[in-house]
């Protein structure tokens, strides 16, 4: 199964991905993470996708479209894999669209995590990620057992350098620029899903199995 996270930074992506990716034991592929891992390792390609990030920019489709197909090629996406936070252009769509379709294979979902840009600045404001593992908690909403310190791997929890306001703001005007165009594009191929990403975490996870069983 070839499932697409669509949504604005914060919708939920992420967290929902995680999930179904252990429900249906399918690797969870975010090109953001991908990204951070990279930044960490000083990598050049980290060095040149941060100076994208920290202003809320995306990195060129060029080098994000080489990253994703790298990935997908591995064994562990044999059988199919949820990717979070790619596409976001029509023109990386189109690509990984052309890659499946080479295999005689096909994206089957692609659903949509619907969030009005109201709720996401508070969303974002309590975002907590894991320095190590990349666990994602909100001080709220899905707050660590300890204060910042990671469930999974006990390590600290730090927020992210665009998880900012002022950063967010630009990140919900690309979005709306250049990744809600998907929406239609997923829609005319028809296999758009669109969940409330408003409710719960476990409710928004329910309604998620419930397109995909
Ligand atoms: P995305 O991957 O779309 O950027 P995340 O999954 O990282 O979004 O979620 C953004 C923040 O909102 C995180 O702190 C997460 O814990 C929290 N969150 C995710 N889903 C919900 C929800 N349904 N209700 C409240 N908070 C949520
Ligand atoms: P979020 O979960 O909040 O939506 P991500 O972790 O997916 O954020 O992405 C963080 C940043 O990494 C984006 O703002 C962008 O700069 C870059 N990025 C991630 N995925 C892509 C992509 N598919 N195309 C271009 N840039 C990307
Ligand atoms: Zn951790």
């Amino acid at each position: 199964m070839k499932v697409i996270m669509l949504g604005a930074p914060g919708a939920g992506k992420g967290t929902q991905a995680k999930r179904i990716a252990s429900e249906y034991g399918i690797p969870h592929i975010s090109t953001g993470d991908i990204f951070r891992a990279n930044i960490k390792e000083n990598t050049p390609l980290g060095m040149e996708a941060k100076s994208y990030m920290d202003k809320g920019q995306l990195v060129p489709d060029e080098l994000t479209v080489r990253i994703l197909l790298d990935r997908v090629a591995k064994d562990d996406c044999k059988n199919g894999y949820v990717l979070d936070g790619y596409p976001r252009t029509i023109p990386q769509a189109e690509v990984l669209d052309e890659a499946v379709a080479k295999f005689n294979e096909k994206i089957d979902y692609a659903i949509n995590v619907d969030v009005p840009d109201e709720n996401i600045i508070n969303r974002m404001s309590g975002r907590r990620a894991c320095v190590k593992c990349g666990a994602t908690y909100h001080v709220k909403y899905m707050p660590p057992v300890k204060e910042n310190v990671c469930d999974a791997c006990g390590s600290e929890l730090i927020i992210r350098d665009d998880d900012k306001p002022e950063t967010v703001k630009n990140r919900l005007s690309v979005y709306h620029e250049q990744t809600a165009p998907l929406i239609e594009y997923y829609r005319n191929k028809g296999i758009l899903k669109e969940v409330d990403g408003t409710k719960d975490i476990d409710v928004v996870f329910e309604d998620i199995k419930n397109i995909l069983k």
